[in-house]
């Protein structure tokens, strides 16, 4: 009978030093001892990557991306070989592998390839003989041969990826906080680590900006209903369970707050009534590769009327820039830019099967006298766009709204929390 195999992925605050290093070769060793096989996936230590970017960016403002690759994968050799040394200096045998060495086949977009292929071969053969294989996360080759990344964040998809190759019986993230909270302990006090997610509401919760998982690893496990454990590497609790939804569980209506102030809401004025005119905008934004968030058409007037969008705020020079451009075409009377927005949204498998919960969320936001200027919707995730000076509040509101503190959660285990006891009212932090 083949042993359990185990993929661990550490980030790079967990090898961010020499004391960090010598600590996770200590856990990956205890795992080992206990009889599991270890294949090991890491980040390139904290900064390292950023730092090597600096350096290229300081040389060129738009540096091959080609080279960029090759520049950003010495990072996660660098930490894997290090792990590696840690691992052998204390009687564990290892050995590190490099993307190409573990065959880790990519497309040839460079600085954000997508997989194609994992010949897994080689590290099997190392893992039959009992060693540790450490692999270098974030990074494969072309059919060219030509070094490939896979996008910030992208060990994650690595170690994912990997744990599905070879068939592991499951894949832990170790970073430096304990599992996927219900919003940001920073805006939150009372946040709560989840202890399990589905997929969907991972999914949700990587496109809203939480940090803690690439999202393309999230869709890949899901993809291959891989179980991910997001865990800390600092202590022994037992993290995030990112699984199938399970539809005996009784799900929670709402699992997480998230807010992003970084966004933009652009108007095209006056422009009129007619077939196309959407399509001329968003198709100028599309042709332009950018991505577009959420889109509101007001009631006309005169046949004529209002469409606004959000995108992310780093987009938003371009893309007035472009909406002048084709404003004249259009008839448009004006642009407008508005950057004093923030996004903020409730994610929860359990809206499936609650209603009235949009109405809890736009009460909520009302009682604090917020104004929503944007709606949008999917099957578990409502977000509204309102004043930026109010998303720290926003996100409080409605945490409490939905019964999510640490102190609603143990009095009231249902599926519909009621609000634990009336809290004063926090004024927004900054403006
Ligand atoms: N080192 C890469 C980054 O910082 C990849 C990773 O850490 O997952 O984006
Ligand atoms: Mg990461």
């Amino acid at each position: 009978m083949s042993r359990r195999l185990i993929v661990q992925k550490y980030g790079g605050t967990s090898v961010g030093t020499i004391e960090r290093i010598r600590k996770v070769a200590e856990r990956i060793a205890r795992t080992k001892r206990e009889g599991v096989d270890v294949m090991v996936v890491v980040s390139a230590m904290a900064g390292e990557t950023d730092k090597l970017l600096n350096m290229a960016r300081q040389i060129s403002e738009s540096p091959n991306r080609r080279e960029i690759d090759l520049l950003l994968s010495s990072g996660e050799r660098i930490s894997s070989a290090l792990v590696t040394i840690a691992l052998n200096a204390i009687g564990c045998p290892a050995v590190s592998l490099t993307g190409r060495q573990m065959g880790l086949l990519t497309d040839n977009t460079h600085t954000r390839a997508r997989i194609k292929q994992i010949d897994g071969a080689r590290a099997r053969k190392f893992l039959q003989e009992n060693h540790v294989v450490v692999v270098a996360g974030f990074q494969g080759i072309n059919e060219r041969g030509d070094v490939t990344t896979l996008g910030r964040g992208g060990s994650d998809t690595s170690a994912v990826a990997l744990a599905v190759a070879l068939n592991a019986d499951s894949c832990e993230i170790y970073t430096d906080v304990d599992g996927v909270y219900t919003s940001d302990p920073n805006v939150v006090p009372d946040a709560r680590k989840l202890d399990v997610v589905s997929y969907e509401e991972m999914m949700e919760m990587a496109s809203l900006g939480a940090k803690v998982l690439q999202i393309r690893s999230v869709e890949f496990a899901k993809n291959f209903n891989m179980p991910l454990v997001v865990r800390s590497s600092y202590n022994d609790e037992p993290g995030t369970l990112i699984c199938k939804e399970d539809s005996k569980m009784e799900q929670p209506v709402v699992s997480g707050v998230m807010y992003d102030k970084k966004q933009t809401k652009i108007t095209v004025s006056g422009v009129p009534d007619q077939p196309g005119v959407a399509a001329r905008i968003f198709g100028a934004l599309a042709a332009a590769e950018l991505s577009v968030d959420m889109i509101i058409q007001n009631v006309s007037a005169e046949n004529h009327t209002d469409i606004s969008f959000t995108l992310a705020a780093a987009d938003a020079g371009e893309a007035a820039e472009i909406m002048r451009k084709v404003a004249p075409d259009l008839r448009a009377t004006g642009v407008s830019c508005n950057s004093e927005i923030a996004k903020i949204s409730i994610v929860g498998a359990g809206m499936r099967s609650h209603s009235g919960v949009a109405a809890r969320m736009f009460n909520g936001l009302s009682r604090e006298n917020i104004n929503i200027m944007m709606i949008s919707t999917s099957e578990i995730r409502i977000s509204c766009v309102i004043e930026k000076k109010y998303a720290e509040l926003a996100t409080r509101v409605l945490h409490e709204e939905f019964g999510l503190s640490r102190e609603a959660v143990r009095s009231d285990a249902k599926s519909r929390p009621v609000k634990s006891k009336p809290q004063p009212r926090r004024k927004a932090a900054g403006s």
